[in-house]
């Protein structure tokens, strides 16, 4: 194995995840997945009996499911905002990421309730003890009993302070999936309903949007319920208690260890992104020309349409 991985096989590995990219066998859990480049160093990803394609295998991996789940590509996803957030996204040519310690939910990357922790510890004290006791074929250290528990509490120690320490090191943007507009969104996430607007995208727009990067994750989250069950090590920012469901929430989400503010933004091209912006229902009329004449300045072209909400009925 050559290690050499470029930006190109870095993104077919990503996209093709799930799928040898010879063949389209589904991968299951467990198989092995083979990276490396053609003959003509094409990038490959391939399963076992694609192997032989290979000229170089740059590395082999185990396959393990996402953590998360993809949306279709053309599910609709809204963001709710008022007027300033939108002229900062069109002013910095990005979105924003926020911190994740500085969400409101204060679950935010939580594995489970404080009053099931010592469920939660005991489990990961006798898997790090398990680990300890049984080193791969040819190490011969041997632990005598208290150096096991002394070992296994200090990883249990490490995990916990992993999980704290992620909530500085995890960046997240949220969006909300529906095939409508959506009342209580309104109300939900724009300070002031006047002068409010929602702008609609695809998650493949979102994700081209964003230039296709393999660092930055977009998925569904996962809604659980924390009373009976915990958040996985590795999912936890993609879980959230079951009483955020009204929320179908959709989040792209990237680490930084090094970035130390509140959020990040992350450059996005708008003309791709923005599909659809939507006035407020309760906006004055004159608020739709000046979000209409604001996406021009910046040199965008947009379709702006009133909040589907205030079409007249008939009886
Ligand atoms: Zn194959």
């Amino acid at each position: 194995m050559t290690h050499r991985i470029t930006p190109e096989l870095r993104l077919l590995m990503f996209e093709h995840h799930d799928y040898c990219s010879s063949c389209g066998y589904k991968f299951k859990e467990g198989d092995t997945s083979h990276s490396g480049y053609s003959k003509n160093d094409e990038p490959l990803y391939v399963c076992d009996d694609c192997d032989h394609l290979l000229e170089e295998t740059a590395v082999r991996n185990v396959f393990m499911p996402r953590f998360y789940e993809i949306p279709p590509d053309k599910c609709k996803l809204w963001r709710y905002m008022d007027f300033t957030k939108f002229v900062s996204m069109l002013s910095m040519k990005g979105l924003y990421f926020a911190r994740a310690d500085c969400f409101q939910d204060i679950y935010e990357g939580a594995k489970g309730t404080l009053k099931n922790k010592s469920k939660w510890d005991q489990f990961y004290l006798s898997f790090f003890k398990e680990l300890i006791m049984n080193p791969p074929d040819g190490s011969e250290v041997t632990y005598t009993d208290e150096e096991i528990e002394s070992q296994a509490e200090k990883l249990l120690h490490d995990l916990e302070k992993g999980g704290i320490n992620g909530k500085k090191r995890t960046f997240i943007n949220c969006w909300h999936e529906n095939e409508n507009e959506s009342e209580a969104m309104w109300r939900l996430y724009s300070s002031y309903l006047e002068n409010a607007i929602a702008i609609r995208t695809t998650y493949k727009s979102l994700y081209e949007s964003l230039g296709r990067n393999p660092s930055i994750k977009i998925g569904r989250v996962k809604y659980i319920d924390y009373q009976k069950n915990f958040a996985g090590v590795n999912d936890s920012f993609w879980c959230k208690r079951n009483s955020f469901e009204h929320e179908k929430e959709v989040r792209a989400i990237i680490l930084d260890m090094h970035h130390l503010e509140k959020g990040k933004v992350i450059p996005c091209d708008l003309s791709q992104l923005l599909e659809e912006v939507f006035i407020s229902p309760n906006a004055p009329n004159w608020f739709g020309e000046l979000v209409n004449d604001v996406i021009d300045k910046y040199g965008l072209s947009i379709k702006v349409s009133p909040s589907e909400l205030i079409q007249e009925p008939f009886f």
